[in-house]
């Protein structure tokens, strides 16, 4: 998957509509301390799906809407939009948006779609909001310091399988109630007899 577009409006410090044209090949983003790029490819982590505040340095999901400044009143929301190619050269867009106190809603391609379904899309492409190949400050020494099973899960990751243990689990649970409900209805047809 091909990252091409990055735009950002009241996320953290990117309280003006920002967008990013992002080129093939190497991106690096530089500047003085403090002034947002750990907050870009946290608002690229978000849209994918990042559900954990604390991986965002918030204490809360609605921390990643601007909170204002001296000069500026706080923002009620905030929205991401990410424009990515698959790997069939297919467009994909991809639109988180926060408001204050109401929680999160995912677009992708302009339809509604649930946060499953946006995290499923980019497990299956190999990359997501906890892909090895985004690797924040710190994050170094923790892919060092990593237990097997935690290896085991980042290759995975990096395999594009993660996908299949979702897709595992919720066939895995279909089959429970389905056996379940056969259960109940031998123990109906049971009591008509
Ligand atoms: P460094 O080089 O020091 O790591 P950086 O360029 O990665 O810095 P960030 O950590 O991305 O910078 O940005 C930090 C800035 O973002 C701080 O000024 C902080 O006040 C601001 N910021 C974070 N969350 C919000 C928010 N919700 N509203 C407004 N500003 C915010």
């Amino acid at each position: 998957m091909q990252f091409r577009k990055l735009k950002l409006s009241g996320f953290k410090s990117f309280v003006e509509p920002a967008e990013l044209h992002i080129e093939p090949g190497l991106t690096g983003v530089v500047g003085p301390n403090g002034c947002g790029k750990s907050n870009l490819l946290e608002a690229i982590r978000w849209v994918m799906g990042e559900n954990s505040p604390k991986s965002l340095r918030s204490g809360g999901m609605d921390d990643v809407i601007f909170a204002g400044t001296q000069q500026r009143p706080p923002r009620d929301f905030a929205e991401v939009v990410l424009d990515a190619s698959d790997a069939n050269n297919q467009e994909l867009q991809v639109t988180r948006r926060i408001e204050r106190g109401a929680g999160s809603a995912y677009r992708v391609n302009g339809r509604d779609v649930r946060a499953k379904d946006v995290a499923l899309t980019f497990a299956d492409a190999a990359t997501g909001a906890h892909s090895p190949a985004l690797v924040s400050q710190g994050r170094i020494a923790a892919v060092i310091a990593a237990k097997p099973a935690e290896r085991r899960q980042m290759l995975e990751e990096a395999a594009g399988i993660a996908g299949l243990h979702v897709r595992r689990r919720d066939a895995e649970s279909k089959l429970r109630q389905t056996e379940s409900n056969l259960a109940r209805l031998e123990d109906l047809m049971a009591g008509l007899d």
